[in-house]
């Protein structure tokens, strides 16, 4: 009987497990069964843009935690699939930090380019994951959402590649619950203009703080205090943005916190992160861990070590992004085509081990980026991957680390090279501190001067 693999999402993870198969097919691969279930329906995961908040159409939890106005925070190069460069996508080089909705499409286009969409059931979510170790095959539960039906399959292999940045770490403040403002996770932040004219209150100190509070500035808000709970960004914020210690309490509409100010606020955005949340899985099947470069229990960042028939994708915090799933995804496939074997138990747990020690030493982005990239290249050594210059994205990544300490909102305003052509990007005809339509029809065309 021919084997069955599921993959559980189709957003970049699932897609590039799609991808790793059919690419080993089209060479002559005896390639398995691919089911690929996908709650929402569409393709491209977060990149599956939605004006949604709260539930979805079917009345699940949305899963998408973008906004409009969202650009690249980091360069397009450093996440380049090096069987299909931006160039080849676009037709020319394009610059380095590229709007969502030109991200997106370049995402798509590889899958659209290999026909992955006719392994993906839509508007499918998948309710339970279970193992039986007698028959050594998974039992999936998934219901059509657009049916209201229920049914289980059964699988040899299965592929967790659900994301983990949809489900919200909401924490409570004193105060919150009499506060008359609007309180939002940034989840369910989509547009920056409905903070025109407010004084916003941004909490947390990682990406999504960074990130929400310039969009903010941006488009009108009047001003952004950002708090901290550890430690402070420090960057050259522009006027109008600073950072202030943690939040102690709200007394009405005045934020009151750990260093004694206290500032009036209109709206807050809490960009406190998101849980790694997989209610689905079966318990000892499932991945219990915090944003982290090397989650526990999973060899070489995949393979559950109880199991390694069960496989998680990008469950990784991510400076490389599209790049390690696609070296994840390339490393489950060949595993479930026998190219690669696994060590022992043993072996596994002392290398995860290894790795998650390893973790617990870094102090810095700049050890931390070489840290995933350490991990990118163990994984590409064992497969079949494309060639492409994997220490050169490390460099471009403590360029643009050193960038975002000279201007926040300059950093986007700068080329690099390909890692897989070596075409140097164009420089944006806009700024992005003043690029405020951030259409893809916009992005990649000058403007005409009027
Ligand atoms: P996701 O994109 O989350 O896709 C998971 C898929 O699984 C979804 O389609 C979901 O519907 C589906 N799913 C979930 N549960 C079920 C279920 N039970 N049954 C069936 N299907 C299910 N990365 C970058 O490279 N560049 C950026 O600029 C960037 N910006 C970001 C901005 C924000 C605000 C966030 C939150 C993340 C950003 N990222 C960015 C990182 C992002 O994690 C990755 O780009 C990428 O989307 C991760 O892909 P994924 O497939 O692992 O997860
Ligand atoms: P994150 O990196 O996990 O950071 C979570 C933040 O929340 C940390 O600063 C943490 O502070 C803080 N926090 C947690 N609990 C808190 C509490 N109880 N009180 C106060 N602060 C609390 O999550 P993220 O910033 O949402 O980033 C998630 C992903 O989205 C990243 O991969 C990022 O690259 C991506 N992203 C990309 C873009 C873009 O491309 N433009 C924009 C936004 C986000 P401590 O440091 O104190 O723990």
């Amino acid at each position: 009987m021919t084997s069955r693999v599921a993959v559980i999402g189709a957003g970049p993870s699932g897609l590039s497990q799609l991808h790793a198969f059919e690419e080993a097919r089209k060479k002559g691969a005896e390639v398995p069964e691919l089911v690929c279930f996908e709650k929402q329906s569409d393709w491209g995961g977060l990149w599956n843009y939605s004006w949604r908040t709260g539930l979805d159409e079917f009345g699940e939890p949305a899963h998408g935690s973008m906004y409009r106005f969202l650009w690249s925070n980091g360069p397009k190069e450093c996440l380049e699939f090096a069987d299909y460069t931006f160039e080849e996508h676009f037709g020319k080089a394009i610059p380095s930090f590229p709007p969502r909705e030109v991200l997106a499409d370049y995402i798509l286009g590889r899958a659209k380019k290999n026909d992955v969409r006719r392994f993906i059931r839509f508007s499918t979510a998948v309710r339970w994951v279970s193992y039986d170790p007698a028959t050594e095959q998974f039992t999936v539960t998934v219901e059509d959402l657009t049916g209201n039906e229920t049914r289980r399959e059964v699988f040899d292999h299965v592929i967790v590649a659900t994301g983990h940045f949809s489900v919200p770490n909401v924490p409570h403040y004193e105060g919150f619950e009499s506060f008359p403002g609007r309180i939002l996770h940034s989840h369910d932040f989509r547009d920056a203009r409905e903070f025109a004219g407010q004084d916003v209150l941004v909490m947390g100190s990682s990406y999504s703080a960074e990130d929400l509070a310039l969009q903010s500035k941006k488009y009108g808000a009047k001003s952004v205090t950002i708090s901290y709970r550890t430690a402070p960004m420090d960057f050259k914020w522009p006027q109008g943005i600073d950072e202030v210690p943690q939040l102690v309490k709200l007394d009405g509409d005045v934020a009151h916190f750990k260093d004694g100010s206290t500032r009036r606020i209109d709206s807050i955005v809490l960009c406190t992160g998101y849980k790694h949340h997989f209610p689905f899985v079966a318990d000892e099947l499932r991945l219990r861990t915090k944003n982290v470069l090397y989650p526990a229990n999973l060899y070489k960042g995949v393979f559950w070590l109880d199991n390694p028939k069960l496989m998680y994708l990008g469950m990784q915090d991510q400076f490389y992004t599209m790049t390690l799933f696609d070296a994840e995804a390339w490393y489950a496939r060949d595993h479930v085509l026998g190219r690669v074997s696994l060590p022992s138990r043993e072996e596994m747990s002392a290398d995860i081990d290894k790795w998650v020690e390893r973790e617990s030493t870094l102090t810095d982005d700049a050890g931390m980026i070489d840290f995933q990239a350490d991990h990118v290249a163990e994984l590409l050594a064992d497969v079949d991957y494309p060639k492409f210059d994997l220490d050169l994205t490390r460099k471009l990544f403590r360029d643009w680390e050193h960038d975002k300490q000279e201007s926040i909102t300059g950093y986007r305003d700068r080329g690099f090279p390909s890692p897989c052509t070596g075409t140097e990007a164009p420089i944006h005809h806009t700024p992005w501190w003043e690029a405020m339509d951030d259409s893809l029809e916009t992005f990649l065309n000058t403007p005409k001067q009027s």
